[in-house]
């Protein structure tokens, strides 16, 4: 039978076992760092960008395995995406893992649906956004520095 639940499971599992564009990006248009105190997650995010357009996403650090599932999950989302979009893929996710009244649109948030549960444990929302909290800072916060701290706390 089919079961979403271990469906999730599995998604969460093999992007921590194995993160996707898990490296440092040395030539990286921009970079930030985020923390989660509450966990001790802690990451970078690079980010390649053409105009408005991001060409490349790359994350690396350490963290618990959502922390590191959500930012490898983040990173197959973003690549090719706009700014633009990308922000918009930002609020539906945030929605997605504090609003427990929030419906899981398959067809909206893909394997993003995978880190709904922790909608359930507010203690782990911030190792989900961790990673969307410091893209978010890069992109915005930036003005020409070319380091960017978060804090999630
Ligand atoms: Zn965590």
């Amino acid at each position: 039978m089919f079961d979403l639940k271990d469906l999730y499971q599995e998604i969460i599992v093999d992007h921590n076992r194995s993160p996707r564009n898990f490296r440092k990006m040395e030539d990286a248009d921009i970079k930030a760092e985020g923390y989660n105190p509450l966990c001790g997650d802690k990451l970078t995010v690079y980010l390649k960008l053409d105009g408005d357009v991001i060409t490349d996403v790359s994350f690396e650090g350490e963290g618990c395995a959502i922390s590191v599932a959500s930012a490898s999950l983040m990173t197959e989302e973003l690549i090719g995406k706009t700014v633009e979009e990308a922000e918009k893929i930002f609020g539906t996710f945030h929605e997605l893992v504090t609003d427990r009244d929030s419906p899981i649109e398959l067809d909206k948030v893909g394997k993003l649906g995978a880190l709904a549960g922790v909608r359930e444990f507010p203690a782990r929302v911030k190792c989900a956004t961790l990673c969307w909290h410091t893209l978010n800072t890069a992109l915005h916060d930036q003005d020409g520095k070319e380091h960017a701290t978060v804090s999630t706390e």
